[in-house]
């Protein structure tokens, strides 16, 4: 059977408050009981000498008679008058423990308490007293002129000591009774708080478990049941924390796993997609070379098959240039050989070199260029370039024009290389940096393009801690925007 730790607290406190109570009334009651026990014997003795005096008194003062007459004479008329003298029912005694007079009502008989052996140790010389109900008689020896002539024997009602005493145990008991109960009450309403501050601790540990971790300490208290709270508090925080970082760490974990198989996957990709790209060329060469060694005599076909392969073996070179270029960058950290660059005139250099192909195209080259300096591989910004000027004339339309502008913004120099060709189909926006992807597959191999260009740019890019986009181009052509870090004159180098 479950028993509330309140009702367990509560029904200890009462038992306590039992006993304390018992043994608090106990002495009380003892002690009073002793008191009265004392005055009552003070009291009794009192009365004990003066009955000696006036029995003294009246021995010496009447007829000289022996003691023992003396008491058979007048015992009776002076247990009378002892008894009116001091308010006490009065029986006296010879000094042979005969009784000689008594004030009190009836003659002696079964009725009357048996005080012989309280009797025989007064007739020694002693004061003996025995209780009888709630009387007390008190015997006490007589003197004489020479020795004890008797006892006196004095009942003393123990009824209002009794009554007082009975008044105090009721006083114990109701106010004894009242306090219980009362303290019963109070202290299962504070245990009850008690219970349930432990409830809400018990709670709380339940919410743990079920992984609802706790936000503040379930109780506030400045005793042991608030400093638990507050240990179930933080022990909450450790393990939503410890928790936490290993989801983080199973997230990271799990990325990576998907990041590497999307690795593989391009991988794969990329060398199905080289062998593909490399057989083209060649069974173009070794249809040539077979038709060759068929007809070697044809001048014709000598004259097609020396330019077709001139341009097959352009292209293979090319594409063995760029993979291996791609692959230097990818698998190896790169060799930077980082230096300040002035931006305007290398985009004006790097024009002035691919203005003669333009203009073999009919396209016109604008700049309109800003000073401003990043700290770069300059082959490789030479590179970046080439291949953006390059696409940007390859995929052009007749008459059309290449804009190269700059800016500095946000502490970054941003290039834009604009163009009024052909432009990039939305779908394709994507895809553009990808190995080997091509718009237009013929249209790229016309132009001895491999689809490697915009890949290996944006590689060399993103190793230079640069970016490169393809802009929304609203007007045809295509427009990619690149930025680098600027670097002030604070920072160039003594
Ligand atoms: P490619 O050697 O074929 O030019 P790139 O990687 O340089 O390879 O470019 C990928 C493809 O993106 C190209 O085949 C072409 O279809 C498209 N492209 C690149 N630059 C431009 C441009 N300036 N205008 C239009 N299409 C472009």
């Amino acid at each position: 059977m479950r028993v509330s730790i309140k009702l367990k607290f509560s029904l200890f406190l009462a038992l306590l408050l039992i006993l304390a109570l018992s043994v608090l009334s106990y002495f009380v009651l003892r002690g009073v009981e002793r008191n009265q026990q004392g005055q009552t014997e003070i009291y009794l003795a009192q009365h004990v000498t003066t009955v000696n005096l006036r029995v003294k008194q009246t021995y010496y003062t009447g007829v000289r008679l022996t003691p023992q007459a003396f008491m058979q004479q007048r015992g009776r008329a002076l247990a009378a008058d002892l008894a009116g003298y001091t308010g006490l029912e009065v029986t006296l005694y010879d000094s042979q423990g005969q009784q000689v007079g008594t004030s009190a009502q009836g003659e002696p008989g079964p009725g009357r308490p048996d005080v012989s052996a309280a009797l025989d140790y007064a007739l020694n010389n002693k004061v003996a007293y025995q209780s009888e109900g709630d009387k007390l008689f008190y015997l006490a020896p007589l003197q004489g002129p020479e020795e004890q002539m008797g006892v006196v024997q004095l009942q003393y009602s123990l009824q209002g000591a009794r009554s007082f005493q009975q008044t105090l145990l009721n006083l114990f008991l109701t106010t004894g009774g009242a306090v219980l109960v009362l303290s019963f009450i109070i202290g299962y309403l504070y245990f009850n708080r008690a219970a349930a501050a432990i409830g809400r601790l018990k709670k709380s540990a339940e919410d743990i478990r079920r992984a609802d971790y706790i936000s503040a300490p379930p109780v506030k208290r400045k005793d042991e049941l608030g400093e638990l709270a507050e240990g179930i508090y933080f022990m909450s925080r450790e393990i939503e924390d410890s928790i936490a970082a290993k989801d983080e760490e199973r997230r990271k974990l799990q990325l990576a796993v998907e990041k590497l198989q999307a690795l593989e996957q391009q991988q794969k990709q990329y060398i199905g997609n080289i062998s593909h790209e490399f057989k083209t060329p060649l069974t173009s060469i070794k249809a040539y070379v077979d038709l060759l060694n068929m007809y070697d005599d044809d001048p014709e076909l000598l004259h097609d098959a020396k330019l077709s392969i001139a341009k097959e073996t352009d292209r293979l070179y090319e594409m063995v240039e760029k993979v291996l270029q791609l692959t230097a960058l990818e698998k190896y950290d790169f060799e930077s050989q980082a230096e300040l660059l002035e931006v305007e005139s290398m985009l004006r250099d790097i024009c002035g070199r691919m203005k003669g192909k333009a203009e073999r195209y009919g396209l016109t080259v604008s700049l309109d260029v800003k000073p401003a300096h990043i700290w770069i591989d300059k082959e490789s910004f030479m590179h970046i370039f080439i291949n953006l000027l390059d696409n940007a004339i390859k995929y052009n339309v007749p008459q059309g024009s290449i804009h190269l502008r700059n800016e500095v913004r946000d502490g970054r120099v941003w290039i834009t290389v604009r163009d009024s060709g052909i432009g990039i189909p939305e779908e394709s926006r994507d895809k553009i940096f990808e190995p080997f992807y091509t718009v237009n597959r013929d249209r790229s191999r016309a132009s001895g393009g491999t689809g490697l260009g915009l890949s290996l740019v944006r590689n060399l890019v993103e190793k230079q801690n640069g970016t490169i986009v393809l802009l929304e181009s609203s007007g045809g052509g295509a427009a990619f925007e690149l930025s680098f870090p600027l670097v002030t004159a604070k920072q160039f180098p003594l």
